[in-house]
């Protein structure tokens, strides 16, 4: 049995898998009580253009407003506890909230450095606080090693100030393969200085290598990961480990940033803005229906770097060399093809065509 007709879902998290489940979970019938819980002051938003074009000044906190369908929105109110066999979530203002199915969706929370000079960018106010001290910055270090630092050092470049990226040698290759020498190349022919350093330090104005040389800029940036946002302590390591169907229990479902999924496969963690929102939806069908299907999809993801955007769909392109369908990797156009995998570089295509082509048998070559 699903969550009982007219019974009440409690949906934990502010981001786009809360939202999508929320939708979801109307779309499917769900008509009895709806509650989102959302620890940030504002409705669930669209994160992606925060380090792209919020930063480089081309959209505005109110264009990245997302649906929620007809719920019950408490902004601005973290829950601190879920106490999963009472059925109650416990927020921080001390309430109590029952519930008959819950939603988990508190994704991840960035990793700050101490320093609180150094700035990262992962809400709506820490991307407004950054982009008025960019507004006064003539020279960026961008510490990281992820898309994310990448995008951030093309926003402050974009910006006209004098960015430097510091990233750990091969770091990006372990997770993306070749794909990762198309952003670095990137970045570097567009006049960013790329600094490869396995260690170091950094903090107020500066960066130290592990070379020893120091760096030094008026702003300091790092996206150096994220670790999952859990109330349930017993998930604090792994983030919500969810069966195939997303879910922790009958009654509890998990999605997003914050969820691992368990699957005959392996366990897959899929931090990507596609996945959240696909997830969220699979969740709430889990919540509702006991036949739902198992979540497996093809994973999406896409970056951009200095005006040329990457999406990628299937596997990265690990241990091999990808085979070019289209266009040309070094006039920054190609269509890119791997076993299990698919790959569009500054290239127009539908994210649906780019799934097929990922899906599809590829000729590609061992690498070495
Ligand atoms: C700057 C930036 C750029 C990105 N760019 C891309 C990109 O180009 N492509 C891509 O695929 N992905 C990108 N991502 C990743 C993508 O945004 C995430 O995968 C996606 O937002 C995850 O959604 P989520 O709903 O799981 O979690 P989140 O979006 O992290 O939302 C979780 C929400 O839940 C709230 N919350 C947490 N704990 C609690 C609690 N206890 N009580 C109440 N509320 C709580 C948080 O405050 C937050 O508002 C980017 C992320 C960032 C930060």
């Amino acid at each position: 049995m699903g969550v009982p007709r007219g019974g009440r879902i409690v949906v934990v998290g502010g981001g786009p898998a809360a939202a999508a489940a929320a939708v979801a979970l109307r779309e499917i019938g769900h008509d009895g009580g709806l509650v989102i819980v959302g620890g940030e002051p504002r409705p669930p938003y669209s994160r992606p253009p925060l380090s792209k074009a919020f930063l480089s000044g081309g959209v505005e906190a109110g264009d990245l407003a997302l649906g929620v369908a007809d719920a019950e929105l408490r902004t601005g109110v973290r829950a601190i506890r879920v106490d999963l066999d009472e059925r109650r979530v416990h927020l921080a203002d001390g309430e109590r909230l029952p519930y008959d199915g819950l939603v988990l969706a508190t994704g991840t929370r960035a990793r700050r450095p101490r320093d609180p000079s150094v700035e990262v960018v992962s809400t709506i106010a820490d991307a407004e606080r950054v982009s008025a001290r960019m507004a006064r910055a003539r020279s960026a270090l961008v510490v990281g090693s992820g898309f994310l630092a990448y995008e951030l050092a093309s926003a402050t470049h974009a910006r006209g100030i004098e960015t430097t990226l510091v990233i750990r040698p091969g770091a990006l290759a372990a997770r993306w393969g070749m794909l990762a020498d198309v952003l670095t190349d990137r970045v570097r022919t567009a006049g960013i200085r790329l600094v490869e350093s396995p260690g170091g330090a950094f903090g107020d104005g500066t960066a130290i290598t592990a070379d020893g040389r120091r760096w030094e800029a008026d702003l300091v940036l790092a996206a150096i990961g994220a670790e999952p946002d859990v109330i349930a302590p017993e998930y604090a390591a792994t983030g919500y480990l969810t069966d195939d169907r997303c879910r922790l229990r009958r009654t509890v479902v998990a999605a997003g940033d914050a969820a691992t999924v368990r699957s005959p496969g392996g366990a897959r963690r899929d931090r990507t803005w596609t996945n959240a929102l696909a997830q969220g939806a699979a969740a709430a069908r889990s919540l509702l229906d006991d036949d739902a299907p198992p979540y497996a999809p093809v994973p999406y993801a896409w970056t951009e770097a200095c005006g040329t955007e990457v999406k990628i769909a299937g596997a990265p392109p690990l241990g091999v060399a990808p085979a070019v369908i289209d266009g040309d990797l070094s006039e920054g156009r190609a269509l890119l093809q791997w076993p299990g995998g698919a790959a569009a570089v500054g290239y127009r295509i539908p994210v649906a065509r780019l799934k097929t082509l990922a899906a599809a048998p590829a000729p590609a070559t061992l690498e070495g």
